[in-house]
């Protein structure tokens, strides 16, 4: 098939539909696929009853019943959640409620350090902006995304084409309610389906722990087993007097949800079947060799880098003073949590010679090519596609990874560009002086000025001349490349550093919004992150965006080729943040020779670890009082704490805070993480190695029970002992 070539009715992406319907199940690897749930029963539902599964299809994903997806959110945007009472509580991970935690912490009543906890319904905290999200329904609308692309049409009057038809079919299943309706491409554009969802935004925080328990082990341990993390915290939906999604009002009441999810609190033991249900963010399963080389090779080694500058300059103010420390927290995680993962990445990719296995893999894809006349017709250039393209993306990625990940790492470069497009898109001067004002509680300016300019440096010392912006003649000319004295220069002069001028920015703003934006482009830090954008804007990014369609297109037609050539094997969509479904079993495994790991930890493991004296093991006091006196109630096993488990699920970031469950859909704990070899898992799944790990649904119980005091939120869970 050749380039640009759009793939119709009559082609792909009919036969690939039948291929998904027919296929058989065979060789499925109980461990591997993140597996659509409404598709279960065409898929591979009898794999999984005999892996251990004791509910049909339709107790999963049913439009005609209630069922596992009813109780299962998107929390925020891009966490998932579970209900577990029928007056609207629900379960996260502590680091997907975190941006909540920190809004109501402060010095004085530090929810972060001490965590919080509701003792009545009066006592829950609302979160303005927070919303959780319902899936009602999803819907193959493949037939309807294609109606009129017959015969090879344009690609740009084929994507107009889409967008009439995905807007049509939107506003057919949304018009006249509340519900909001997605549709998103699976397998590379070969299939599309609708997701009809139902947003609530009265959602009031109930409990977490301290830090010190939600987030045991911080950074040392994230990504790793064994673990000893109690990584979750506790929401209520709240809706209007008809069970209705409805803005914060103290007269809100509960939400009842269609589902909640039991707790089995009976425990786990090793081979037991475990199913993971939530919102997987991305993954990339199928790329192609030449990309897995350049992400080992190029941009996670220079990404990493960059990090690692950004999160030491952190780290040091951090330290120094506990308004730095809270305001930077979640900031500090977000960077650090992708960072510490590309090193697993690297790692588990390069031990299991990824590289190698995805060459080898194209070699017996391109023999089955040659194997027939057709096939050969069809697919015959697409290997050579790839190897094309991509390697003219090389010359054109170092920049964009470099603007995402130096220039854009610079806050006021990213304050300034967001209210520069507020500015022109005309919005309120209310609008506007709230970014400033959220922006403004968490920012530090020595902290972005040193990152300025390590980040400029890293820019210009990395990027070839022909990349450089106008301002490198003033670093160097001027500033004689001394980029400190670049960056205190333009922090002293910009209106972000002069609350009064902004404000006087807004007054003209008001008066005349055209002369206030050309006013404020002239603002030092304005000119400066726009010299770098219009670079991206006006040369890098076209070229590099026209390749990506190029390759977009070729991975359709790859995929395609792959789903035919599979046909006895099925082949799982790549994730997209839509319901996943995914099943495995408790397992322990071995990270390296002669080392094995057991899939459980307790308590005792927390005061091991404490002994080591990072204070990333730091113990709270009360949680040492309960451990000496093995005061651990119903929730104890022969003496021990249970705190986390593993198991092969095949999960990825945006499972945090998925329900894991047992073979009848009970709450056994809450996925929060995998493991050092297995973060790999995105782009190369061995089930050998690749875990995800869960806070026992014991350990949470124990510390609302035990440890916070909060009992009276248990009367209202139905735990199964
Ligand atoms: N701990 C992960 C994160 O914060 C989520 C789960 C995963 O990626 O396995 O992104």
């Amino acid at each position: 098939m050749k380039k640009n070539q759009i793939i119709t009715k009559h082609g792909i992406l009919g036969m690939m539909l039948t291929v998904i319907i027919t296929a058989g199940t065979l060789n499925v690897k109980a461990e591997e696929g993140m597996w659509i749930p409404m598709l279960l029963e065409k898929y591979n539902i009898e794999a999984m009853q005999e892996a251990g599964l004791r509910l049909s299809a339709e107790d999963i994903y049913s439009i005609n019943q209630d069922c596992l997806k009813d109780a299962l959110v998107i929390f925020g945007r891009g966490c998932t959640g579970e209900m577990i009472s029928a007056d609207g509580l629900l379960l996260t991970n502590h680091h997907c409620g975190y941006g909540a935690i920190q809004r109501h912490s402060s010095v004085e009543s530090d929810y972060l350090t001490d965590g919080f906890w509701a003792m009545s319904r009066d006592e829950e905290l609302p979160n303005e902006g927070l919303t959780v999200t319902y899936l009602r329904y999803m819907k193959d609308v493949t037939v309807e995304m294609e109606e009129g692309l017959i015969g090879e049409l344009d690609p740009e009057e084929a994507q107009k084409q889409m967008e009439r038809n995905m807007g049509k079919l939107i506003k057919e299943a949304t018009e006249g309610s509340h519900y909001s309706a997605l549709v998103r491409p699976f397998y590379y554009g070969n299939a599309y389906y609708m997701f009809v969802y139902e947003t609530f935004t009265d959602v009031r925080l109930v409990g977490a722990p301290p830090e010190a328990i939600g987030n045991f082990g911080a950074d040392q341990d994230n990504w790793m087993w064994p673990r000893h993390t109690g990584d979750f915290s506790m929401f209520r939906v709240y809706a209007n007097e008809d069970n209705e999604p409805a803005a914060f009002d103290p007269s809100n009441q509960p939400y009842k949800p269609r589902k909640h999810l039991e707790i089995a609190a009976g425990g786990i033991e090793e081979g037991d079947f475990t199913m993971v249900m939530g919102y997987p963010g991305s993954t990339t399963q199928y790329l192609y060799s030449a990309a897995v080389r350049s992400m080992l090779e190029t941009s996670l080694p220079v990404k990493i880098d960059l990090r690692t500058t950004r999160l030491e300059i952190m780290d040091r103010y951090m330290r120094a003073d506990d308004v730095v420390r809270i305001q930077y927290s979640s900031k500090y995680r977000g960077v650090s949590n992708a960072w510490k993962k590309w090193q697993g990445i690297i790692l588990g990719l390069t031990r299991n010679h990824a590289v190698d296995v995805k060459l080898e893999e194209e070699e017996a894809f391109a023999a089955w090519i040659e194997a027939d006349g057709e096939r050969i017709l069809k697919y015959g250039d697409v290997l050579d596609e790839f190897a094309e393209i991509y390697s003219e993306m090389e010359k054109y990625e170092m920049a964009m990874y470099m603007m995402s990940e130096s220039v854009m790492a610079i806050e006021l470069f990213r304050q300034s560009s967001r209210i520069e497009r507020m500015m022109n898109q005309g919005m309120s001067r209310e609008r506007i002086e709230r970014s400033m004002d959220g922006f403004y509680k968490n920012y530090y300016r020595p902290v972005d000025q040193e990152i300025c300019a390590a980040m400029l440096e890293a820019y210009f010392s990395q990027m070839p001349a022909s990349q450089y912006p106008a301002c490198a003649e003033e670093i160097n000319g001027k500033y004689k490349g001394d980029y400190s004295a670049y960056a205190e220069a333009l922090y002293n002069k910009t209106v972000f550093n002069q609350p009064e001028k902004f404000l006087k920015l807004m007054d003209k703003y008001e008066k005349n919004s055209e002369k206030a934006i050309t006013a404020f482009q002239k603002d030092p830090i304005v000119a400066t992150a726009n010299q770098f954008s219009d670079l991206l804007m006006e040369e890098t990014g076209p070229v590099y965006r026209k390749l990506q369609e190029l390759l977009q297109r070729n991975y359709q037609i790859y995929m395609a080729a792959l789903l035919e050539m599979e046909q006895d094997r099925m082949l799982y969509p790549d994730a997209n943040f839509t319901m996943r479904f995914t099943y495995g079993k408790v397992d322990s495994y071995n990270p390296k020779d002669g080392v094995e790991y057991d899939y459980y930890t307790t308590l005792s493991g927390i005061m091991d670890k404490a002994t080591e004296g990072f204070e990333d093991y730091a113990v709270p006091e009360k949680l040492r009082e309960l451990y000496e006196a093995k005061d651990y109630g119903k929730y104890g096993v022969n003496g021990t704490m249970p705190v986390c488990f593993i198991a092969s699920n095949h999960t990825s970031g945006g499972n945090s805070g998925s329900p894991v469950m047992d073979a009848d859909g009970r709450l056994l704990g809450i996925n929060f993480d995998r493991n050092w070899e297995g973060t790999m898992s995105d782009v190369h799944y061995d089930p050998s190695l690749c875990r995800n790990i869960t806070v026992d649904i014991r350990y949470v119980l124990f510390i609302i029970d035990k440890f916070a005091g909060a009992e009276y939120l248990l009367d209202e869970m139905d735990i199964v002992w």
